[in-house]
């Protein structure tokens, strides 16, 4: 199954996808550059090696110990250069995820630059004993298995490197058949190199914004399956896992937890006077209050079933927890939507605060269960109250 990049989505979210996948590329381009460079420093030092092992000889064959040495010098500093260059990378690389600045841009194109420059130079060297253009050919196809870069890129480190190599061949006495055939085809594997860099920078950009989209659509997925489609607040099951989460830190670090347990009072009347989609309505301006007193990293309003809620406050006590349940009360209270079959004739709710310093709970559960007998007094009570559980209360007390 073909997965087509979702780019009106990124569009519609302001997200920049290109930006985006031109970041990651640039960091794999990063990445591949090393055992690149390594393959030229090895390949380099074997030159090296060699080269001074017939230092002798090419001296007495060819009469040639300036450009001999001229060369032995280039490949100790280009064997230098990538030494450094490798460095640099692993410096950005340290650490990084999908953050790239400008810099690394320059960096990324920088170093293939230079590294081309090199060939050209070598070239331009070696162009008078032996006219012949392979080094170049060889380093632009070893460039396009594993480097990709986007047309402007291609043609800095392509294109500047050929025009180069073309003066250099312009520049040679009396332009003979050789050079003809060179120009010629210096100027098709150009073409050619540029038409392979483009397929496969375009073939990769799609490949990413795949990857972006099946990333999305699992994000999308995981947000789902935590939250509650009606109200937007964290189903039971997210309500569940967070409450196991929180229990185990507030053990751990010896912290309060607070739990509250809400219910709206007589909203099956409610339902029944004013329709099913009203009941829907009240239930989501409800959530909003609960978000809103749900501020503080870590809290949690969920939706644990039909009309009731549950309101997680690591790191809080009793008291504190019931202010936020009494403000949340008072909140739906003051909205004032209208329920006739109400003593108070409008919408309000019932609620039952426990805490873990507070009740003799020994897991999250049994936390819950607390607050969840605590509401069934706020109920018996009478309704549209908060009522506290908890050991040092003789009874629970209400609000
Ligand atoms: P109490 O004060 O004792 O809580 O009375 P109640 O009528 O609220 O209690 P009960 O549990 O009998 O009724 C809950 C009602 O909540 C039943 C159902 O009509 C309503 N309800 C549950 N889920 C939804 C929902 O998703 N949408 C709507 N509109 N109503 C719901
Ligand atoms: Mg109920
Ligand atoms: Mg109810």
């Amino acid at each position: 199954m073909e997965i087509k990049p979702d780019m009106a989505y990124y569009r519609n979210q302001g997200t920049d996808v290109h930006a985006l996948i031109e970041r990651r590329i640039l960091l794999i381009n990063l990445r591949r550059l090393q055992p690149l460079l390594w393959g030229i420093i090895v390949f380099t030092a074997l030159i090296l090696a060699s080269s001074s092992l017939l230092r002798e000889r090419a001296i007495a064959d060819f009469g040639f110990s300036d450009p001999l040495q001229m060369m032995i010098m280039l490949r100790s500093m280009w064997l230098g250069i990538d030494l450094f260059a490798i460095l640099a990378i692993r410096r950005v690389l340290a650490g990084k995820t999908e953050q790239t600045t400008y810099l690394h841009g320059i960096l990324e194109t920088g170093i293939i630059l230079v590294n081309m420059l090199f060939v050209v130079v070598m070239l331009s060297k070696g162009y008078a004993y032996n006219p012949s253009l392979e080094v170049l050919y060889i380093a632009l196809f070893a460039l396009a298995p594993v480097i990709r870069l986007n047309l402007a890129k291609s043609i800095i480190v392509i294109g500047l490197p050929c025009f180069l190599v073309l003066l250099i061949i312009l520049g040679q006495n009396g332009i003979g058949v050789v050079h003809i055939s060179n120009i010629i085809s210096l100027i098709a594997i150009t073409i050619l190199a540029m038409i392979i860099f483009r397929v496969m920078y375009l073939s990769r950009v799609r490949e990413l914004a795949q990857q972006l989209t099946i990333e999305r659509q699992l994000a999308e997925m995981e947000r789902l399956s935590v939250t509650d489609g009606l109200t937007q607040l964290a189903n039971r099951r997210s309500l569940d896992k967070q409450l196991e989460i929180e229990w185990g830190r507030a053990v751990r670090l010896k912290l309060p937890l607070a739990l509250v347990m809400m219910d709206i009072d007589y909203f099956k009347g409610f339902n029944d006077s004013y329709g099913h989609l009203r009941g829907d309505a009240c239930l989501q301006a409800i959530a909003r209050v609960i978000e809103r007193h749900t501020r503080r990293a870590g809290d949690l309003g969920a939706r644990y079933g039909g009309e009731e809620f549950v309101i997680l406050l690591p790191n809080t006590d009793l008291a504190s927890a019931a202010v936020i349940a009494e403000n949340i009360r008072q909140e739906i209270f003051d909205m004032d939507c209208v329920h006739a079959g109400s003593p108070e004739k409008r919408v309000t709710v019932s609620l039952g605060v426990a805490a873990s310093c507070s009740v003799d709970a020994s897991s999250g559960p049994e936390l819950l269960d607390a607050a969840d007998r605590a509401l069934y007094r706020a109920k018996a009570f009478g309704r549209n109250r908060v009522v506290l559980a908890g050991a040092s209360y003789a009874e629970e007390s209400l609000l």
